[in-house]
């Protein structure tokens, strides 16, 4: 298995957000040009099981599809959670083919 987590975004004039995704060494997958009006997609929680230490500000969390543990992490001040179609953990997110 690969360590690829899949983001829900990536946004060219995003900074602050792209920053964010790679301190994190998560790999943000371009699916498309998008707008921070945009919505739809996922958010991608890296699950406790492959990011065992949290970094500054990720909670702890459930998977609502899989209930395993993961982490939430704050989003960019451009971005709020209604802009997504929901939080998953990155396996599920995956299996979408998010
Ligand atoms: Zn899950």
């Amino acid at each position: 298995m690969c360590n690829q987590e899949v983001v829900f975004i990536k946004h060219a004039n995003v900074g602050s957000a792209e920053r964010m995704f790679d301190m994190a060494d998560i790999l943000a997958v371009k699916v498309e040009p998008r707008r921070a009006s945009d919505k739809g997609g996922y958010l991608c929680m890296p699950l406790r099981q492959n990011v065992p230490e949290g970094r500054k500000g990720w909670k702890l969390v459930n998977c609502p599809e899989c209930g395993r543990e993961c982490w939430e992490r704050p989003l960019p001040e451009e971005f709020t959670k209604d802009m997504f179609s929901g939080v998953l953990c990155t396996m599920c997110a995956m299996k979408r083919g998010v």
